[in-house]
């Protein structure tokens, strides 16, 4: 069968692998380009939220370039993610297309159906129990080491001598691990994407401003649709922390381990029933990134993402309380990438002007 799921970063490497050694032909989704846009947005109902309308732009392009099944998630709670695979199935079929969407639940919301599902797709690609479980072990250990080398070459873009070193070193690391077919190989390119990446010409006398960044899961996951925020806040000298990545929740070595506090330090700015998406993610990590000694906390909401607005209605508190600057980014079809970097440009003038005023505070008192 020819196979597509959803472009989400740099993981479409690790799941293209997945599913040609599973047995299927793999259609690679683009990167979401203007043209994604356009499409989702022509057949979306005008007041889904961009993850909806980019998704949906993306199924139509990989229909074009053949794909016969596409693989989706489900979603459980309050928030429209739990229906997107349903609205994207009715609105491919009336676009006159011929593909079936398959989605996966949350394997504890049933685990029958995630199973089924599983075993369909690996009975189709004809491949045994057994070597279902190295596939997947070894597509899984391609995302962590996706997972190392962008979070290292987030470390390292502030300090680099040469604007850009670092992304090109990000792509030739993420090429050693696209080309990698066995554990061994996969940990090669792991050490070697490193290697270069620390090889980088590097001013480690710079003190680059600490940023976090929180939000809705696909727009902090996908670089296309947050105008590549990370890499042009490193470029601004900026280190930055990202909140979520898609192995996150198996380990304990990002910048900033932020696993397990989030939901108990949200509790005393809410304490209501679950609103969805990351949104008590979102107040429960900006606590943690002041808590941490972070400058500044950039949040990124889709334009009429619920979760992400009942967020942000309270970190003007949070902020305020552990006085960490928050800006919020609303990303929709109009965002541009010059408005996006004329706000962040601002808003690191402000951090640096904070921590002028800090420092010189700090000198007086000693
Ligand atoms: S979290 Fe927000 S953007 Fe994501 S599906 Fe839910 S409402 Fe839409």
């Amino acid at each position: 069968m020819k196979i597509s799921f959803p472009h989400m970063g740099y993981s479409y490497i690790a799941f293209k692998w997945l599913v040609e050694n599973m047995g299927h032909e793999c259609i690679v989704p683009p990167e979401p380009s203007s043209r994604t846009l356009d499409l989702g947005v022509r057949y979306a109902p005008e007041f889904a939220c961009i993850p909806f309308k980019i998704l949906l732009g993306t199924y139509l392009e990989v229909v074009e370039m053949g794909a016969e099944v596409i693989i989706s998630s489900g979603g459980m709670g309050p928030c429209r993610a739990g229906y997107y695979w349903v609205m994207h199935k009715y609105l491919l079929e009336e676009a006159g297309k011929d593909v079936k969407v398959v989605a996966f639940e949350l394997p504890r919301s049933d685990i029958m159906d995630f199973w089924k599902k599983l075993r369909w797709l690996r009975k189709t690609g004809g491949i045994s129990v057994k070597e279902f479980i190295r596939v997947f072990k070894t597509a899984w250990n391609k995302i962590m080491v996706i997972d190392d080398v962008e979070m290292r070459s987030h470390e390292i873009r502030p300090y680099e001598i040469h604007r850009g070193d670092t992304t090109r070193g990000l792509w030739t690391a993420l090429d050693m691990i696209d080309k990698a077919n066995t554990l061994q190989e996969i940990q090669e390119a792991r050490v070697e994407g490193l290697r270069q990446l620390n090889q980088i010409e590097q001013d480690r006398s710079r003190k680059p401003l600490k940023i976090g960044i929180i939000g809705e899961i696909y727009v902090v996951l996908e670089p296309a649709a947050n105008h590549y925020i990370q890499i042009m806040l490193g470029e601004m000298g900026v280190q930055t922390d990202r909140s979520i990545y898609l192995t996150s929740y198996a380990r304990k070595n990002t910048i900033v381990n932020l696993e397990g506090d989030v939901f108990e330090v949200a509790k005393p700015y809410l304490n209501e029933a679950p609103i969805g998406g990351h949104g008590v993610n979102s107040i429960g990590e900006t606590i943690l990134y002041a808590k941490h000694g972070f400058d500044g906390v950039v949040q990124l909401a889709p334009f009429a993402c619920i979760p992400e607005i009942v967020a942000k209605s309270i970190i003007p508190t949070v902020s305020k309380d552990y006085s960490i600057p928050v800006l919020t980014l609303f990303i929709d079809e109009q965002t541009g990438k010059a408005g996006v970097q004329t706000r962040l440009e601002a808003f690191v003038d402000l951090l640096e002007s904070r921590r002028e005023v800090r420092e010189r505070h700090e000198r007086l008192v000693i």
